[in-house]
């Protein structure tokens, strides 16, 4: 822990000052009234007894952090390894729709997908569609204004994004390239910390994964996502993973 030079050797002398200035009083006093040193030497005494231990105090809280100083927020994607934007906006087997670039550079993205998308792009080629703008805020769609007791899409959180294209071709249960994304996603980085919570394909043998799914509804993309506090059927949901 660091300290301002100086203040140490300042508070440290409060003590000693105001006991200085009590005896020249005290001097002066004795002069006058020679007979008034005792009930002096009484005060002298005092003020030491309670100058001494203030410049103790002083010392101590010139070098011990506030206590009230609150810790810092957590940056998005906890512990995942940061990934500018531009280096993933700049890779070569990047590439992504308007509305995915516009959230990218907005910098509202979850670290995690940053990183995560950074991860796929060393392996695959991939088109990215969406993340937030464009997506509904509800799982299923609409909003939470049309539909109180929805859940929230964690899309609306930017940390969720959709994969289209895997090495050229769409994403689809016949591109070979889109299982293998997800298969590595389900083996090799399964205890990798960016192993995304939500794994939406078209390829159903990984259903019995924790967090994999097939439905209709991911028959054309990978949707990758990760949890986080959302609003869920009429109250928050504090999912943390
Ligand atoms: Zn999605």
């Amino acid at each position: 822990m660091s300290e301002i030079p100086g203040r140490r050797h300042l508070s440290r002398h409060v003590g000693w000052w105001l006991a200085r200035a009590a005896a020249r009083r005290t001097a002066a006093a004795a002069a006058k009234h020679p007979y008034a040193w005792l009930a002096m030497t009484v005060v002298v005494g005092s003020l030491l007894l309670v100058a001494i231990p203030i410049g103790l105090t002083m010392s101590a809280a010139a070098t011990t952090p506030p206590a009230a100083v609150a810790a810092p927020a957590p940056m998005p994607g906890g512990d995942a390894p940061a990934v500018p934007i531009a280096t993933l906006t700049g890779h070569p087997n990047f590439s992504a729709s308007p509305a995915v670039l516009a959230d990218l550079d907005a910098g509202i993205v979850d670290a995690r997908v940053v990183a995560l998308l950074y991860a796929i792009v060393q392996r695959h080629t991939i088109h990215a569609g969406v993340i937030r703008t464009g997506h509904s805020q509800c799982v299923g769609g609409g909003s939470l204004e049309q539909h109180p007791m929805c859940t929230e899409s964690h899309h609306w959180y930017a940390r969720a994004v959709d994969i289209g294209l895997v090495d050229g071709r769409p994403v689809s249960a016949a591109n070979p390239s889109a299982r293998a994304l997800v298969a590595w996603l389900a083996t090799a980085a399964a205890e990798h910390p960016l192993r995304p919570a939500e794994v939406g394909s078209p390829f159903v043998e990984f259903d019995r994964l924790p967090g994999f799914w097939a439905d209709g509804d991911h028959g054309s993309h990978i949707h990758l996502g990760y949890c986080g506090p959302r609003w869920s059927r009429g109250q928050w949901e504090a999912t943390s993973c």
